[in-house]
């Protein structure tokens, strides 16, 4: 299948984009480098360019005849959302409308779309299905949730089928440390605690211990990136299939606390670097693990690294090349 994918420089992205390779599709990636780099994409055709301009996606789809749109490109930081909600409206928000307005026009058939857990804002369940009310508690969630309903409104008023991703906490790399997380100033746990084994960083905090889970700390659902990327591919083959749009969460379904994930680091690297406990950061639920029945059913996905250790071994492998890369 001839595919678009933005943001295919990213981390999420080029996994996917090195999946759909081997898979045999003919991948075109429009990104703009903001935090994708040019070695992370290992097939295709990299074309460099900004959903905001809509005239670079105009003449994107006027060069290829796309069969599918994967939309990775956008902005993931929660607490910069807080304090700059309009960059992620514009990133995320208006310029997936800029996407779809050329998804509508060239009528691709297949949109695949990078959503997040964050939709769900702060319920109560700790096991979250996808029928849950959305209720974002940050800008970068609502401006994924809006997302979502562009597509959804775009796709009933149109022949455009689509799959939903909702993703729980993504990490790790991939086996061969041929791809891994490389995004600047990462705020994410399992990346963090890598960059403290590395010595990027001299330690990490704990935010917050008094939370009502089994050691005080935030409990969250890990997913390996590479069975993310998987679901990507068979989200692909599910719609070409004839397979109707759906939405569906991307976890294992069961969670770690946030002591648990920096013992796993600290024990696998041997590295016992200084961890603070601080107060609580604002806007984190005590507990956040998908319901991923659905995902299992409609795809006929498995995960292949359910697996913390894994996770957090691929994850420090990477972290050692990448800083040998920067070197
Ligand atoms: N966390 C932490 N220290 C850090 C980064 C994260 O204690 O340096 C905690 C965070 O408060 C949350 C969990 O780790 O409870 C996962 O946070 P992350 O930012 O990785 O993902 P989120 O669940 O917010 O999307």
């Amino acid at each position: 299948m001839k595919v678009l994918v933005t943001g295919g420089a990213g981390y999420i992205g080029s996994h996917v984009v090195r999946q759909l390779g081997e898979a045999g599709h003919d991948i075109v990636v429009f990104d703009n480098l903001s935090t994708g780099y040019r070695w992370a994409v290992t097939c295709g055709e990299l074309v460099i360019g900004d959903l905001a301009d809509e005239q670079a996606i105009a003449d994107l789809f006027s060069q290829h005849r796309f069969e599918a749109v994967l939309h990775f490109a956008a902005n993931i930081v929660v607490p910069e959302s807080v304090e700059n909600p309009l960059k992620y409206y514009r990133n995320n928000t208006r310029n997936t409308l800029n996407l779809l307005k050329a998804v509508e026009e060239h009528q691709v058939p297949y949109m695949v779309f990078s959503s997040t857990a964050a939709v769900y804002g702060m319920p109560e369940e700790t096991v979250l299905t996808e029928d849950l009310p959305l209720a974002p508690i940050n800008p970068y969630g609502a401006s994924k949730m809006m997302s979502e309903r562009m597509i959804m409104d775009l796709a009933a008023a149109s022949s455009l089928n689509y799959v939903i991703l909702r993703y729980f906490n993504v990490a790790g790399a991939n086996p061969d440390g041929l791809l891994g997380q490389a995004t600047p100033e990462a705020t994410h746990l399992i990346k963090v605690a890598c960059e403290c084994v590395t010595g990027k960083r001299d330690g990490m905090s704990v935010f917050g211990t008094d939370y009502d889970t089994r050691d005080g700390t935030c409990i969250r659902d890990y997913i390996h990136v590479e069975d993310l990327a998987k679901a990507h591919v068979m989200a692909l083959e599910y719609m070409a299939g004839g397979g109707e749009s759906r939405v569906l969460n991307c976890g294992y379904g069961r969670g770690f606390t946030v002591r648990e994930v920096i013992d796993v680091v600290k024990r696998q690297s041997g590295n016992d670097f200084p961890v603070q406990e601080t107060g609580r950061r604002a806007g984190d639920p005590a507990a956040l693990m998908a319901d991923n029945s659905r995902i299992k059913k409609v795809l006929g996905w498995q995960p292949d690294y359910d697996d913390l250790d894994t996770i957090v071994g691929t994850a420090l492998a990477w972290e050692k090349i990448w800083q040998d890369k920067q070197a």
